[in-house]
């Protein structure tokens, strides 16, 4: 019998919600990252090692942060960036200079999952049932497809998210012309459809990074 991961299932979910799924999964996984790092971690000095050797987190995770931070999560903030703020003190003090080996932790893990994440995607999407669930899903964003392209060394795989992305652009595109369209006070009483959130979908299927 062909025993699924975790991913496999997991992915199958995402690509029933909204977006692209692997930005969705990685957007759970980062939550329940930082959560565990926040919550229970915060007496676990192996990982406080391994944070005050990261040199801490990026701007976009620095955001999280402090979203955690004012839901309930100050405590375990504190303690961790008290850490980070001796040894910076310290290395400031003694080196006069910054390792440049920094690197966000959070980036640093997410990247091992995403690579997870990619693998599972481009090995599956040949069969039938995942096939046809992320047909009908809101497909990849282009960063990830670009990283769909690279990972996978099958070119008929590679037509299939070519193919379909290329139909989901294709889709939004004309849904944008059509919320124009209804822009213009003359077709303005017609009922707002399918394309009412059309803009909110291209900024995130268009996104680079
Ligand atoms: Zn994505
Ligand atoms: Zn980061």
């Amino acid at each position: 019998m062909n025993i699924k991961s975790n991913t496999y299932y997991e992915l199958l979910d995402a690509m029933k919600e909204r977006g692209c799924p692997v930005c969705l999964l990685l957007e759970t996984y980062t939550d329940k990252y930082i959560d565990n790092l926040l919550y229970e971690s915060v007496n676990d000095t192996n990982l406080r090692g391994r944070l005050i050797d990261s040199g801490g987190f990026c701007k976009e995770h620095s955001k999280k942060l402090l979203r955690f931070g004012y839901r309930g999560y100050a405590l375990g903030i504190s303690i961790i960036y008290k850490d980070l703020m001796d040894a910076y003190y310290k290395t400031l003090n003694t080196q006069g200079t910054l390792s440049s080996n920094r690197k966000c932790l959070i980036c640093e893990v997410l990247e091992d999952v995403e690579g997870r994440i990619l693998e599972e995607l481009v090995k599956n999407i040949k069969e039938r049932n995942f096939y046809q669930i992320y047909r009908d899903s809101e497909g990849l964003c282009m960063f990830h497809l670009s990283k769909v392209l690279t990972l996978s060394k099958d070119r008929e795989i590679s037509e299939i998210f070519l193919e379909l992305t290329a139909l989901k652009l294709k889709e939004l595109s004309s849904q944008l012309s059509e919320f124009i369209r209804k822009q213009d006070y003359r077709f303005r009483e017609e009922p707002i459809g399918i394309e009412a959130d059309s803009w909110i979908r291209a900024i995130e299927i268009l996104r680079l990074k």
